[in-house]
């Protein structure tokens, strides 16, 4: 460096969900927009063009200002003033984002930027200056806050799932922590669990007065909301003094173990309990011959990797300091990056492994890479369509490597793809493919679009539970 010129300052950097700490992350963007693909290595891309997508906002708008790229130069314009928070135009591109974390992957491939951070602030910022979230989620959260569910089901309803013939210790060292889904609306699933762990002689316990996680509050940037929540959630937990709580839903798994320690500034390991999905306690129980899959299922299966236990379910680490803007911008002192790769991606694998006929296909876009199934977030409430267009192409690609069967383990993601598959069945299926052919690769070309054999999908706590006797 020229002496002559006065040394960059050193920029302070913390891990919130405040923006103005992101304005590093902005600035440093170089708009190459690989934040939109998976990778590529990975992800066969000449003649599955439209497979290589890890947006799925970006794969529905087909726009820049639909990911990340694009969003990034509202984001400096914010900082400039040049763009008004209160930009309605902001706000519907802002609130397409699922918050799936498919572009942080991506982009931490290259530059180790913390897109997904800087997404959530946005919307954080969105809301503290009054612009959002939508009406739709607005909405949700009062359901949610009068009931304590998403469904806006009577709060004492919450464990009647328990009632038939279900052994529920009063003191265990293990909770069972259902999601919404499966105390409301998938019983099955709840049962499934119990059943699991009946199987294999474990004790467990449910939590009295227990609300929903708050998932679609932190994913519509309604921050206050959910550092209550957490509060009461973790204070609740440790009350009881449970060593492990396991859930089903991976969108509560990710709220317990990430979102909660990532709001409150405290690390995972500092929760003083471990959390884990079913799919990560019954792969234990497999491995050390608690439990043994017995009943055969001959089906050519994949498997969907939902986003919240894969790519964002690496544990929360806090992290303050400086950015050395006079040494390549290196973070001081050093952290330990989450860029998705540790997720939970081998234990629902070695599960459906473990059950005897089945074959294990992937998708093209797997593990960290996996694209979003689309009901991330509060894109299903606000944009339906949207939704809808992104799980259909998820469905087919699931048809396109030939699986007969898709099992994914987020009752939320099997509702998604329970009526993709409908739509799909009655059809619906051609007018997407024929959508996606004409915008990249023209109407003319083939796709390798073969006929639809999809014929079920599972969740993989209901597949095992009836595999085991
Ligand atoms: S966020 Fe990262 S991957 Fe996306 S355009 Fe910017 S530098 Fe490229
Ligand atoms: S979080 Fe997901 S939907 Fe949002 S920009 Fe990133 S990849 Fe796209």
């Amino acid at each position: 460096m020229n002496e002559m010129q006065p040394k960059p300052k050193p920029v302070t950097f913390k891990l919130d969900l405040d923006l103005k700490n992101y304005l590093w992350e902005a600035k440093t963007c170089t708009g190459c927009a690989m934040c939109k693909y998976g990778d590529w290595i990975y992800v066969p891309s000449a003649t599955e063009y439209d497979f290589s997508w890890i947006c799925p906002e970006w794969e529905w708008g087909v726009m820049d200002q639909y990911g990340t790229a694009g969003r990034i130069k509202n984001i400096l314009a914010l900082f400039s003033g040049d763009l008004p928070v209160d930009n309605p135009t902001l706000k519907e591109i802002v609130y397409r984002c699922h918050l799936c974390g498919g572009c942080e992957v991506s982009c931490k491939r290259n530059l180790d930027l913390e897109i997904l951070m800087m997404h959530e602030a946005l919307m954080v910022q969105l809301v503290n200056a009054g612009v959002g979230p939508m009406a739709e989620h607005k909405i949700l959260a009062e359901r949610i806050h009068r009931t304590g569910n998403y469904f806006g089901q009577a709060a004492k309803e919450r464990n009647s799932w328990a009632s038939e013939g279900i052994d529920v210790a009063q003191k265990a060292d293990l909770l069972y922590f259902p999601g919404c889904y499966a105390s409301y609306k998938y019983n099955s699933i709840a049962k499934s669990v119990a059943k699991i762990l009946a199987a294999a002689k474990i004790p467990f316990m449910l939590m009295d007065g227990q609300v929903c996680c708050g998932y679609k509050l932190f994913t519509v940037g309604l921050i206050d909301d959910v550092v209550a929540v957490a509060q009461k959630t973790i204070k609740k937990i440790k009350d009881l003094g449970v060593k492990q709580v396991v859930t089903e839903c991976a969108d509560c798994y990710r709220m317990l173990k990430v979102e909660y320690p990532k709001v409150l500034n405290i690390a995972t390991m500092d929760l003083g309990f471990e959390v884990l999905h079913i799919t990560e306690y019954a792969d234990r129980l497999i491995k050390d011959g608690a439990i043994k899959p017995e009943k055969e299922f001959r089906e050519k299966i994949t498997y969907h990797d939902p986003c919240g236990l894969g790519r964002l379910s690496e544990p929360w680490i806090p992290w303050e300091g400086i950015r050395d803007a006079d040494d390549w911008g290196k973070l001081k002192p050093a952290r330990e990056y989450r860029r998705g790769a540790n997720g939970c991606y081998e234990p629902p694998r070695d599960v459906l492994r473990s059950i005897p006929g089945v074959e294990l296909i992937e998708m093209r876009r797997h593990h960290h890479n996996a694209v979003c199934s689309g009901s991330c977030g509060g894109v299903r409430e606000a944009f339906p369509e949207q939704q809808a267009f992104e799980t259909d192409v998820r469905v087919r690609e699931a048809n396109y490597v030939g699986a007969e069967t898709i099992v994914t383990a987020n009752p939320r993601t099997l509702e998604v793809f329970e009526e993709s598959l409908s739509r799909m069945s009655a059809g619906g299926m051609t007018k997407n493919i024929q959508e996606i052919r004409e915008r990249f690769v023209g109407a003319d070309k083939s796709l390798g679009v073969t006929a639809f054999h999809i014929k079920r999908v599972y969740d993989l706590t209901n597949l095992l539970a009836s595999a085991i006797r």
